[in-house]
C-alpha cells in the first residue's frame, strides 16, 4: 500500500476573481471545478488542475471574501512547487512573470515567486518519469507548461517528531531525514520537506495553505484510515467529498493532512470538456441553486474569451 504523491493542495483566498485570473490566465491552469464549500455554501471552492482534472495537479481554494492576509508558521505548509520540464521552461516563466509584474527569484534550477495574496510558489526542473499533467493555454506552449506538483514545504519546530509517523504510518521514503521526504506510489510521487519555523505564530488567512492531501487508491482508503488511527493520529471518519472520499488528521509537526481517493473524479457531474464552466453543487444544495448563485461573487473565466481549441 503506497500513497501516490500529492492528490491536491487546498489554500485560502480572499479574492476569487483575482485568484482565478492569476492561476488560469497567468499560470495557465484549468479551472476544473467551480463549486461551494460543503460546510458553507455561500463561498466558492475553486479547483485548478491540468486539462483532465488529475490528482497530482489539483490546487484548490476556499474563498472567504475579503479575508485578511494570513502568515505561514509552524505546522503549516508554506510553499508549493510545480514541475517544469527544462531550463528553457524556467526562462519562459521568468519572462512571463516579469511581464505580469510578478517578482521572481531564480536559483539552482528553481524559480520562486508569490501569488497576488502572498502564497509562496516555486517552479522546479524535475527529472522524473511521472506523466506530465498539463493544461492548455493559448500563450503557453505545452512543453513549457506546469506539469503538476513537485512537492510542498512546511514549517516545523521539531521535524524529528514527524519522522516515525511519515516513515511507518504513511510509508514516505526518507530522502534526507528528518527534513526531506518523498511519497511515491506506482504511478506518481511528490516531495515533502520541512524548513525551520519562523518565530512568529502562523495565522490562517488569505494566501495560506489550509491542508495537503495525499492520494490513495480507492480500495486502500479504509486501510489507510485504520493505519493512521493505529498511530494515535486520530483521523476523521471517511467524508464523501463527492469527487473523492477523504480522511483528515494532523501529522506530528502539526500540518493538516488529508488522504483522498483517486476517483471518482471531476467528471462525475459534468462532461470532461466542460469542467468548471457551470457552478457544481452537491445534490443536497441543488434545490437552493438560485439563492446560492446570487450570494456568490461573479467570476469571469479567462477561458471564455479564448478561441476554441
Ligand atoms: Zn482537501
Amino acid at each position: 500500500m503506497k500513497l501516490e504523491g500529492i492528490h491536491h493542495v487546498t489554500c485560502i483566498t480572499g479574492d476569487a476573481p483575482g485568484n482565478l485570473d492569476f492561476y488560469v490566465r497567468v499560470l495557465g491552469l484549468r479551472l476544473v471545478k467551480k463549486t461551494v464549500n460543503q460546510d458553507d455554501p455561500t463561498v466558492y471552492h475553486l479547483f485548478y488542475a491540468d486539462e483532465k482534472g488529475s490528482a497530482g495537479a489539483d490546487l484548490t481554494f476556499f474563498e472567504y471574501p475579503g479575508a485578511r492576509p494570513g502568515r505561514a508558521g509552524a505546522g503549516m505548509v508554506h510553499r508549493i512547487a510545480w514541475r517544469v520540464s527544462s531550463d528553457d521552461a524556467l526562462d519562459f516563466w521568468a519572462g512571463r512573470l516579469a511581464d505580469e509584474d510578478v517578482a521572481a527569484d531564480s536559483a539552482d534550477g528553481r524559480l520562486r515567486f508569490s501569488d497576488p495574496e502572498g502564497l509562496a510558489l516555486e517552479l522546479a526542473v524535475a527529472e522524473t518519469d511521472d506523466e506530465p499533467l498539463v493544461a492548455d493555454h493559448p500563450d503557453i506552449p505545452g512543453e513549457l507548461a506546469l506539469q503538476g506538483f513537485d512537492g510542498v514545504r512546511a514549517y516545523s519546530l521539531a521535524p524529528d517528531a514527524s519522522r516515525m509517523f511519515l516513515d511507518n504510518a504513511l510509508g514516505f521514503t526518507a530522502i534526507d531525514p528528518p527534513a526531506e521526504w518523498e511519497a511515491r506510489g506506482d504511478r506518481r510521487g511528490s516531495f515533502y520537506g520541512y524548513d525551520p519555523a519562523p518565530p512568529e505564530r502562523g495565522v490562517g488567512g488569505a494566501g495560506t495553505v489550509h491542508h495537503v492531501a495525499w492520494a490513495s487508491a480507492i480500495d486502500d482508503h479504509e486501510a489507510w484510515r485504520e493505519r493512521v488511527a493505529q498511530t494515535g493520529a486520530n483521523p476523521t471518519p471517511v467524508i464523501d467529498r463527492f469527487y473523492f472520499r477523504s480522511i483528515y488528521f494532523r501529522e506530528p509537526s502539526g500540518v493538516l493532512f488529508e488522504i483522498a481517493t483517486l476517483g471518482p473524479g471531476f467528471a462525475t457531474d459534468e462532461p470532461l470538456e466542460h469542467l468548471g464552466e457551470r457552478l457544481s453543487l452537491p445534490p443536497n444544495f441543488e434545490p437552493l441553486r438560485e439563492q446560492v448563485e446570487q450570494t456568490l461573487t461573479p467570476l469571469a473565466n479567462p477561458r471564455e474569451t479564448w478561441a476554441p481549441h
